[in-house]
């Protein structure tokens, strides 16, 4: 594969993560619309890009181990792609998405990171504006 190939790979893959410390250095700026898309593009970025594993049940129990887009995808195989809805829709499956965000923990907590950012920044702006 050329460089270049393996650049817009890698561009196309893992453009969200400078994103969340992009969010945190405008939002010291004073710049909240600028955080909130920058946050906002986080989010879209591990929702449904961010290389992940798979991490559905397997008939022996294990994790799947292939690769997936986004926490909220999963792997090609139809099974794991109803089991990831069904753990997203009925609670008593949230076991399996909290061990699916602790399995791929640094997206996980850019995710986190970049929720909390929209009501810090609508904080910080209100405290601003009233101050
Ligand atoms: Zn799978």
């Amino acid at each position: 594969m050329s460089v270049e190939r393996q650049l817009a790979r890698l561009t196309k893959e893992y453009w969200g993560w400078p994103l969340f410390p992009l969010a945190l250095s405008l939002l010291s700026q004073g710049a909240y619309k600028s955080t909130i898309a920058a946050a906002a593009g986080n989010v879209v970025h591990a929702l449904w890009q961010v290389p992940t594993s798979c991490g559905a049940r397997t008939r022996d129990g294990m994790p799947c181990s292939r690769n997936a887009k986004g926490l909220l995808r999963a792997c090609g195989i139809a099974q794991h792609q109803q089991q990831r809805v069904q753990a997203l829709v009925h609670a008593r499956n949230w076991q399996v998405v909290r061990e699916r965000l602790l399995q791929n923990w640094l997206p996980a907590g850019m995710l986190a990171g970049s929720v909390l950012l929209f009501p810090i920044t609508g904080l910080v702006a209100l405290v601003r504006l009233v101050a």
